[in-house]
């Protein structure tokens, strides 16, 4: 639970990876296409704002969700393929200048899902400790997470 806005920002950079890097410009961000097997420019196909409430509800006056999370949908120019990212934009002062930070929450598909191909696929069993763990991972469970990947690693699943 958050106080204010500000609670809710320091959260999100405590927590979630800054992405900012991976943005090339406002239509193209340079991100890992796991059909073609390489890092290239995406499209920004569609920046879908989920915050644009127009109505409050039982008369409340509620302007505390300036910072709701962004879904960006990327798609790889050569594959056609796509993927969804939620984002949350907070602007940062740097001198006298504003500078929009991108920090992602979570992504459609998984990233650590996508990565499986990386994996050799015996034995059958590395790969199902590997999933369960990037699961425990997005459920913010980390201390099973990390269990689970050093099982994974030791091979004594
Ligand atoms: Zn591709």
């Amino acid at each position: 639970m958050f106080k204010d806005a500000e609670e809710l920002q320091a959260y999100v950079m405590e927590t979630y990876p800054e992405v900012t890097d991976s943005r090339i410009t406002k239509d193209h961000w340079d991100l890992r296409c796991s059909s073609c097997r390489v890092v290239r420019g995406f499209q920004v196909v569609r920046r879908q704002l989920s915050g644009n409430t127009v109505d409050t509800y039982g008369g409340l006056d509620f302007d505390k969700d300036g910072h709701a999370p962004v879904i960006y949908t990327f798609r790889c120019p050569v594959c056609e393929t796509f993927k969804q990212w939620v984002l949350v934009e907070i602007a940062i002062l740097h001198g006298n200048k504003y500078h929009t930070h991108y920090f992602k929450v979570t992504s459609l598909p998984n990233e650590g899902i996508e990565d499986i191909e990386e994996l050799p696929v015996e034995p059958a069993s590395l790969r199902i400790a590997y999933k369960q763990a990037i699961r425990a991972m997005d459920a913010n469970a980390n201390i099973a997470a990390a269990a689970m990947f050093r099982r994974a690693v030791q091979g004594t699943y």
